[in-house]
């Protein structure tokens, strides 16, 4: 009561005073009106309305301005009442929402019957799901949405929705009429454009731009041919066009990856996406519009054959015992030379009593070859060496454990010995000559934007500078607003 009665006064004053102030003013002018000659008079009455005329002028423009402000606070006031909260299809608001995260271990029947769902229904429900979901795969830690309606004996279970990643899920009708369906949210597909300074590792600096580390295995991938990537250097930095998923204000998955621009050491490296056409998946391509990718040699010796392929089990002539021969052997004549199959860094170049002269190269962080039994190392090749494909970096012998002159190539794959001829080694080839003025126009745009992009060093700082900015700005707007009531 005593709060209602000091709002009724504090509504009220400001405008009784106003009047008052009116009143006397009127009051003083009509004195001073009658003091004055007929002239005078004129001159102080036109002078009245050109100040009144000023003042509205004023308040015009003052209530345009500030207009545009004005509803949206009020409205944001009122949202609980006013807006309705759709998810999953469904209008939230109709209901009493209650969140349930799956905990290890729990089971359909368990999450239900802590909302005291019957047993029956929750057997009919799991029956009747199995061509639909199968509640067996309902993982921990995802959400479960309980819908309920609030009735005099408390709350009453309507529906329960399952989400089986951010944008599938599944609704089990528990009213009157039991059902399940299977649901997907909407994804809004945006094209981000970002940029990066490293100051720690890659994915560091992705999660402190708020840009989702995933992105950074794409990059690798992309540029695994020309990029060390675990040799990153602090002040490296990158600039990238992708697209990316959304549901809602959260991320759900990365697009495709349109452009890339990574400094490293200094040195631009540019990779495009582009399709030749609809036949054809697209691939990635260096500004000039060569491949990004770069095929291994078939094999590492010209003009030979294979005598012995890489097998688990083989005779070995030299030990006679049964023994894994992991490397694939091409027989040449004594001092055939050698070839690395692809651009890389070597790793070893020395003399083992099994393997003879060798030499391993190491690829990109995936692959690495090694070449077995030469008679000689080419002149240079030690660790650290560079060498390009197709470069000589030996001779065929049959020093160690060999018969005859011959290559034991060897190629590992993540640390593992496999056999390449096995291997998915889907490398394309460069974009040939015709294809290559299709490449330059259907890149121009991403060029340009990628080139408009500047690098930023601390995007997250400056976000939450602006959101401080804003919030600092709304509050002082409410409390202009409050104090002019
Ligand atoms: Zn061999």
């Amino acid at each position: 009561m005593n709060c209602a009665l000091s709002q009724l006064l504090n509504a009220f004053a400001p405008r009784v005073i106003i009047l008052c102030c009116y009143y006397c003013a009127y009051r003083w002018l009509r004195v001073l009106l009658a003091r004055m000659n007929t002239r005078t008079q004129q001159a102080a009455l036109a002078g009245l309305v050109l100040f009144v005329v000023l003042i509205i002028a004023i308040g015009l423009h003052y209530y345009t301005t500030n207009a545009a402000q004005t509803p949206s606070l009020v409205a944001g006031n009122f949202k609980e009442e006013s807006l309705e909260d759709i998810r999953f299809g469904i209008n939230l608001s109709d209901f009493k929402v209650l969140n349930h995260v799956v905990k290890p271990g729990e089971i359909f029947s368990e999450i239900l019957g802590k909302y005291n769902v019957a047993y029956q229904t929750i057997h009919f429900l799991a029956k009747e799901s199995e061509d639909i979901f199968s509640i067996r795969k309902i993982k921990a830690g995802n959400q479960c949405t309980v819908l309920c309606e609030q009735t005099q004996n408390g709350l009453v279970p309507k529906k329960m929705i399952y989400e089986a990643s951010k944008v599938d899920f599944v609704v089990f009708n528990l009213d009157d009429s039991l059902y399940i369906y299977r649901g997907q949210n909407k994804v809004q597909r945006v094209q981000r454009e970002v940029s990066g300074v490293i100051n720690s590792s890659l994915y560091e600096t992705l999660e402190q731009n708020d840009i989702s580390p995933a992105l950074a295995v794409r990059m690798a991938e992309i540029f695994a041919w020309s990029i060390d990537f675990y040799k990153i250097q602090q002040g490296d930095k990158f600039k990238v066009v992708y697209d990316e998923d959304f549901s809602g204000d959260e991320s759900v998955g990365i697009g495709e990856i349109k452009a890339v621009l990574f400094n490293s050491g200094g040195k631009d490296y540019y990779a495009f996406y582009f399709a030749k056409d609809a036949a054809h998946e697209g691939d990635y391509y260096d500004q000039d519009g060569n491949s990004m990718k770069k095929q291994f040699l078939k094999s590492p010796v010209k003009f030979s054959h294979i005598s012995s392929k890489f097998s688990m089990k083989r005779f070995h002539p030299v030990t006679k015992r049964w023994k894994a021969h992991l490397g694939t052997d091409y027989a040449a004549p004594h001092g055939t030379p050698i070839l690395a199959t692809a651009d890389g860094v070597v790793e070893e170049a020395q003399f083992k009593s099994a393997n003879g002269n060798y030499v391993k190269i190491r690829h990109n962080g995936e692959y690495k070859t090694q070449y077995l039994h030469m008679s000689k190392i080419a002149k240079g090749m030690k660790r650290g060496t560079r060498v390009k494909q197709g470069e000589v970096i030996g001779y065929v012998g049959s020093t160690g454990l060999a018969t005859g002159p011959h290559v034991c190539y060897r190629f590992w794959k993540d640390g593992q010995q496999v056999d390449p001829l096995r291997q998915k080694l889907s490398f394309s080839d460069p974009l040939p000559a015709p294809y290559k003025k299709q490449f330059m126009s259907a890149t121009a745009a991403v060029r340009s934007t990628l080139e408009h992009i500047t690098y930023s060093e601390h995007n997250i700082a400056v976000q939450k500078q602006k959101k401080q900015d804003m919030e600092l700005l709304q509050a002082k707007v409410l409390a202009d607003i409050r104090q002019a009531f």
